[in-house]
């Protein structure tokens, strides 16, 4: 049976980047994938936005790593030539009860550590897109594009280069995880056929299914708190010529399940509206929500939009730690020591941010690694 150091589950940004943040020539590693190709899941259906870190509840995961994965990212995407635009992002309010949210938006942007926030007048607003409707809007310059897989074959180069091999499994799906004495009995499924391998150190970064991959070691994931919800997301496309250039988002929605239907610029110059956030129970991308309140969300800060210029395009799925109505929960990154799981780290509930915190986990999750094998 082959026995390795390193098993990484799933070949989505998260593990992407951490396989390329351990990677080195006396180290075995895999990456194991049960899709054909990389970046299958979440990672290839979200907006691609390079976060600041403004929405985030200070001291959590989600505020420290995006605040400090935002420079990295772009430092990442100069050096691997992985197209990206510094756009940035304006968050428009219109009315008293807005701009006050506007106003703690910037508090707890930079209680974060963002440094570059404004608030800015219609008047300013007019002059960097003329077609926005909004009485303020707070200005972040750091919000930004990103070829998402641009960046994942980046993480896979660097990777393969560090290595001077291919760790990559894909086809692959994980069926079960036994802990043994040295470490981790791994049983998959290869292109069908029963396939186990053991590995000193298994990194559970499984996406939306990363909760079952958990459960495969014995975690009991309901009283660990550990279960997901997915919560989905749709977009509808804008023929024609997009109104603004920057980022253009509303305040954040009060249920904290999404950050309101916003632009969302593609790199070759397209425009998408969303994604708007309701859980489901099955994993089918199909565009089913209506467009009229799309439509109605958008037309209170980019009034000349037409309902018949917007056409259902794509959908991403969260993986969400909290359920309907319960509060907003942090990224689960532990190292499960303390529940007898040496060598075992989850990656559980990694939603927006988690594309822009992949350099800042990867650092955080490699300290975890190098520390165990101290
Ligand atoms: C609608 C939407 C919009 C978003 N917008 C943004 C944004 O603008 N900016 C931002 O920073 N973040 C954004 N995000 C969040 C971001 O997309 C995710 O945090 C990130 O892609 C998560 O990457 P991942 O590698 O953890 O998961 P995934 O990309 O889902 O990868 C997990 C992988 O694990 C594999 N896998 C699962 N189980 C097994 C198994 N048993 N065996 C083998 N392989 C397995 C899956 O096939 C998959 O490839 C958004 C998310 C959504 C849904």
């Amino acid at each position: 049976m082959d026995r390795v150091d390193v098993v990484v589950i799933g070949a989505g940004v998260v593990g992407l980047a951490i396989a390329s943040e351990l990677a080195r020539k006396d180290m075995d590693l895999f990456i194991i994938e049960k899709e054909t190709a990389i970046g299958q899941g979440t990672s290839s259906r979200n907006s691609e936005v390079i976060h600041a870190g403004i929405y985030y509840v200070k001291d959590t995961l989600k505020a420290k790593l995006c605040v400090k994965a935002n420079p990295m990212l772009y430092k990442i995407c100069e050096e691997g030539k992985i197209p990206y635009k510094k756009l940035g992002k304006m968050i428009v309010g219109n009315g008293e009860d807005e701009v006050k949210q506007l106003e703690e938006l910037i508090r707890k942007g930079e209680a974060n550590g963002v440094t570059d926030l404004k608030l800015i007048d219609s008047d300013e607003v007019k002059i960097l897109e003329p077609k926005v409707r909004a009485d303020k809007a707070v200005l972040s310059p750091s919000t930004g594009i990103i070829d998402a897989h641009g960046l994942m074959d980046y993480f896979l180069r660097k990777t393969r280069m560090k290595m001077g091999s291919d760790p990559l499994v894909l086809d692959t799906e994980v069926t079960g995880i036994k802990k043994n004495k040295d470490g981790y009995l791994v049983e998959t499924l290869s292109s069908g056929e029963p396939f186990s391998l053991e590995a000193r150190i298994v990194i559970n970064s499984g996406g939306l299914f990363s909760d079952k991959v958990a459960e495969m070691v014995g975690i009991n994931i309901d009283e660990a708190g550990y279960r997901l919800h997915w919560c989905k997301g749709d977009y509808f496309s804008l023929t024609g010529k997009p109104p603004a250039t920057m980022l253009v988002y509303p305040p954040p929605l009060k249920d904290t399940l999404g950050l309101g239907i916003h632009t969302v610029p593609d790199l070759t110059g397209r425009l998408k509206f969303g994604p708007n956030a309701f859980y489901v129970n099955e994993l089918d991308y199909k565009v089913t929500s209506d467009v009229e309140p799309f439509w109605s969300d958008i037309i209170t800060y980019l009034p000349e939009i037409k309902k018949t210029d917007l056409h259902p395009d794509m959908s991403g799925i969260r993986p969400k730690l909290q359920g309907p109505g319960q509060s907003a929960r942090d990224f689960v990154i532990e190292h499960e020591d303390k529940r007898g799981l040496d060598g075992f780290i989850n990656l559980i509930g990694i939603e927006s941010p988690g594309l822009t915190c992949s350099p800042a986990i990867a650092e955080m999750v490699a300290g975890m690694v190098n520390s165990y094998l101290k």
